[in-house]
């Protein structure tokens, strides 16, 4: 049975070592002292570690069921959500104006981190509501929040999300399901929507859908959707709960993970509807909470490759196969343990230095969502919006990746479900899905956010590069990482260069390198994390730090990063530059 630790040192080192939070002007963060954000992540994750992620495996193998219209989530999930709930964890970052912590969201995405970890399935029922939640504080009325926030903040009422329809996913402008307008300025909503997580349960009274719909004679396409707050059960003017609304949920999807969590197909029979926002601006409504959604689904990614390399850690130090080349380790016992070999130990490291590297380009994309939001500063914004797609494509992509490499390390008993080594790779594989598949974020990434503001964020970016980069060239100890990040940021120029030049000419040139060029961003973003990590470790060591091996060991883990990762920025570039053709050359029926 695979187990979690909670990584609450690695997570107090990224917030005070390399973010420096607690000395940041961002409204909020003066709170955010190491002592403070030691005990709420402690808290957090003797949590995470001892009640949640127990759960994983029992979720997995239960799965929801549907009876008689009823979700029955898996043994144990009930109880455990009550008690995320009474310890507030749910509202950490919301305002406290609707029973939330008023927390920045840095420390939320902190702890979100390990929930995500212990069990991903479990946490995407709040998750979801948090989401919809956001989306209300940014767009309801003074009455729709007041209705809504102080349930949902709590997670005694959940929320979802609902976009996907049978023939619609990526091109939300086929969307059928439509809302037609009542005198009493409400809406009757009908149709039908699919994969809608968290769709159905009983953990909370009561479920707020928002919806996607379209109000007959609306604009065609994209421009023609609204948002719409649906509640399961209708709530009367003194907040108690009404009737049951026209929503059911018709089926419960069988899937290949998150078993956990109910994958719903949901009918909507004239379901009663507020607007939410105003009419035909539901997309808009539905992005400025996008940026927050997909980090967290980034996250995801991040978090199933934490604790699948926990567990692979463990394992190759107890299991005994082979002997050390160069002599033995072991020697009173049979065997070495796995952990001795070269090839395993690349395993280890491309996952450890993967986890490290990806938790600090989160935290770090969480503090520009602080500045962005708190500090109204408009170019964090700007930052963020460009890192959005890298954060959710890249570290959803390689976190995938990183579960399959934890896999190989059991060998054999990496496919044999006893272990629960699989279930991290079958449930790390939505978020490479869900929340927009990594092509359409490599898409948006190309297409709309290199060019948004006439490029200046991604100018911005490679300032910020250049500008640590000369800040640092002379420091002792950090040459190991300036110089490949200086070699990578070069190689990220150059793809950029390379869609100015040709992208207006042949569209088809950038997209066909767009996934490249994700992955080539993302791994410059990995190489600035290890490159400032670097610096706050040498600056530990020469203030005479009590933890020097902590230290040394993140250094040599950012080498590792710098040699053996990095450079696949060249390969990368090669791809992007052979342009369209080696893509396109066949016509379609030609495969
Ligand atoms: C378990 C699960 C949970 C989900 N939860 C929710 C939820 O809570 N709410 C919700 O609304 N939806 C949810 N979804 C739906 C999910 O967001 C969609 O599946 C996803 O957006 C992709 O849509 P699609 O499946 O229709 O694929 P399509 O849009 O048909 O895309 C198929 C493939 O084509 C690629 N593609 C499509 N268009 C383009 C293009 N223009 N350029 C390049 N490539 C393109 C995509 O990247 C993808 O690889 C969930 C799905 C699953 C499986």
């Amino acid at each position: 049975m695979p187990s979690y630790t909670a990584p609450t040192k690695d997570l107090q080192y990224v917030l005070h070592d390399v973010l420096h939070v607690s000395d940041s002007d961002v409204p909020g963060y003066a709170e955010l002292e190491p002592d403070f954000t030691s005990a709420v992540l402690e808290e957090a994750g003797k949590l995470t570690s001892e009640v949640i992620a127990p759960l994983n495996a029992v979720g997995d193998t239960e799965g929801c069921k549907l009876e008689n219209g009823v979700v029955r989530v898996p043994t144990g999930f009930q109880e455990a959500f009550d008690q995320v709930r009474e310890g507030g964890w749910p509202g950490l970052d919301m305002p406290e104006e609707y029973g939330g912590q008023n927390m920045p969201y840095v420390l939320g995405t902190a702890v979100g981190e390990m929930f995500s970890a212990a069990n991903q399935a479990f946490t995407m029922y709040q998750g979801l509501t948090h989401g919809a939640a956001s989306a209300i504080l940014a767009h309801g009325s003074d009455e729709q929040k007041d209705t809504y926030l102080p349930k949902m903040v709590s997670c005694q009422w959940t929320g979802t999300m609902n976009l996907t329809e049978p023939h619609c996913g990526t091109d939300l402008g086929l969307m059928r399901t439509k809302a037609e307008p009542q005198d009493d300025g409400t809406y009757k909503l009908t149709g039908q929507k699919i994969f809608i997580s968290s769709g159905e349960h009983e953990m909370a009274e009561n479920i707020i859908h928002l919806v996607l719909a379209k109000i007959p004679g609306g604009p065609e396409g994209i421009k023609g959707v609204s948002l719409f707050i649906v509640p399961k059960f209708l709530v009367k003017d003194d907040g108690s709960l009404g009737d049951r609304n026209g929503v059911t949920c018709g089926k419960l999807e069988e899937k290949m993970g998150i078993h956990g969590n109910s994958t719903c197909v949901m009918n909507y029979d004239g379901a009663t509807g507020y607007l939410l926002g105003q009419e035909h601006k539901g997309m808009r409504a539905m992005f400025t909470m996008m940026n927050e959604a997909r980090i967290g689904v980034g996250m995801q990614g991040l978090a199933q490759a934490d604790v699948a390399y926990q567990n692979a850690l463990a394992y190759a130090k107890d299991r005994l196969q082979g002997r050390d080349v160069t002599g033995a380790k072991n020697p009173d016992g049979p065997a070495d343990p796995l952990i001795v070999h070269p090839d395993v130990r690349r395993m280890l490291m491309d996952q450890k230095s993967f986890v490290e590297g990806g938790r600090a380009f989160i935290l770090w994309g969480a503090s520009l969502i602080d500045k962005a939001h708190r500090a109204e500063d408009k170019d964090a914004d700007g930052l963020i919006s460009l890192m959005t797609p890298v954060i959710k494509g890249f570290l959803t992509d390689e976190g995938f990746d990183m579960t399959i490499t934890a896999q190989q390390v059991f060998g054999g008993h990496g496919y044999i479900e006893e272990w629960g080594m699989s279930q991290f790779a079958r449930d790390a594989r939505i978020a490479m899905i869900y929340e927009g598949a990594n092509g359409v974020q490599a898409l948006d990434l190309v297409g709309r956010k290199l060019a948004q503001d006439g490029g200046k964020h991604v100018m911005a970016y490679f300032d910020l590069v250049k500008t640590f980069c000369s800040d640092n060239k002379d420091v002792e100890g950090m040459a190991d990482f300036v110089e490949p990040l200086k070699k990578a940021s070069k190689d990220l120029q150059a793809a950029g260069m390379y869609f100015m030049q040709n992208g207006m000419k042949n569209p088809n040139a950038a997209l066909s390198g767009s996934n490249d060029f994700m992955h080539l961003f993302g791994h410059v973003c990995l190489g600035l994390m290890w490159s400032m990590m670097a610096r706050a470790s040498l600056k530990a060591l020469e203030d005479g730090t009590p933890d020097a091996a902590f230290h040394e060991t993140k250094l040599a883990t950012g080498r590792y990063y710098m040699t053996r990762r990095l450079p696949a920025t060249a390969m990368h570039l090669a791809r992007i530059e052979s342009g369209a053709d080696p893509v396109m050359a066949l016509d379609a029926e030609a495969f």
